[in-house]
C-alpha cells in the first residue's frame, strides 16, 4: 500500500498516517519528524531546516526531496509506505514522481484531511508532545492523565516552536500556497479521496479502511 496523504498541518494527517501504516503494516515516513529528529542531533540537515521550521517556511525542496528518497531507498519501504507532510510543494511532487518511476511503482491512494482553520489554529495552539516518544496530547480533547507529562513514558510534554499562533498563522498561508495546488495535480492524474480531519477516534480506522478499499 502506498499512500500519500495531503492536507493542511493540524488536520489529522498524522493521525490518518499512524492507522494507516499500522493497518497495511507500512512505514510511516513523517518528513516533520525527521527534519525534527535531523534538528536536535544537530546534523548539517538540522542547522539549515532549524531556521525555515521556526518561521512557519518550506524547508528548501532539494534537502527534503533528498532525506525522502533516501528514506524511501530503505528496505522496510519497499512493500509501501504512509507519505505524511510529503510532498508539500510542487517540486516535491515531481521528484516523487520520479522516484517512483524509477521503482517502477504507482501510488494507490492520495487521501485529502481537511479541517476549516478556526478548528486548526485551536488544535495546534493546544496541542503538546512529547519530545521523547513522539506521543501527542491535546489539552483540551486528549489530555494526559497527568498534567504536562506524557501517558507512554512520563517525560514531560513540550509545546512545538511552531505550534505558536503567528508561526500558526504562517504555516496556513504557505499550504495554501505551496501545498494546496497539489490537490489539482493529483485530481488530475486519478481520484483524490478525502476526509475530514476530526471524524471521531473510535470510527477513523474504519472510516479509513472504507475510504483506502
Ligand atoms: P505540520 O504539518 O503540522 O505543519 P510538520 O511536522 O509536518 O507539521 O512540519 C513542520 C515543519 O517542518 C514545516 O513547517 C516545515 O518547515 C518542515 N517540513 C516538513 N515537511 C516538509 C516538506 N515536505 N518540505 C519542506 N518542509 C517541510
Ligand atoms: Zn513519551
Amino acid at each position: 500500500m502506498r499512500v500519500v496523504l495531503l492536507g493542511p498541518p493540524g488536520s489529522g494527517k498524522g493521525t490518518c498516517a499512524k492507522i494507516i501504516g499500522e493497518m497495511y503494516d507500512v512505514p510511516v515516513i513523517t518528513t516533520g519528524d525527521m527534519l525534527r529528529a535531523a534538528v536536535a542531533s544537530v546534523s548539517p540537515l538540522g542547522v539549515t531546516a532549524k531556521g525555515y521550521m521556526e518561521r512557519g517556511e518550506l524547508v528548501p525542496d532539494d534537502l527534503v526531496n533528498d532525506l525522502v528518497a533516501e528514506r524511501l531507498r530503505e528496505p522496510d519501504a519497499g512493500n509501501g509506505f504512509i507519505l505524511d507532510g510529503y510532498p508539500r510543494s510542487p517540486k516535491q511532487a515531481e521528484a516523487l514522481e520520479k522516484i517512483l518511476e524509477q521503482t517502477g511503482k504507482r501510488l494507490d491512494h492520495v487521501l485529502h484531511v481537511n479541517l476549516e482553520d478556526e478548528t486548526i489554529i485551536d488544535r495546534l495552539s493546544k496541542r503538546r508532545s512529547c519530545p521523547k516518544c513522539g506521543a501527542i496530547f491535546h489539552l483540551d480533547n486528549k489530555p494526559p492523565s497527568t498534567s504536562e507529562r506524557c501517558d507512554v513514558c512520563a517525560t514531560g510534554l513540550v509545546q512545538r516552536n511552531d505550534d505558536k499562533p503567528e508561526v500558526i498563522r504562517r504555516r496556513l498561508e504557505v499550504y495554501r500556497e505551496k501545498t494546496r495546488p497539489l490537490l489539482d495535480f493529483y485530481e488530475q492524474k486519478g481520484a483524490i479521496n478525502a476526509i475530514r480531519g476530526d471524524i471521531d477516534l473510535k470510527e477513523l480506522p474504519a472510516t479509513l479502511k472504507r475510504v483506502l478499499s
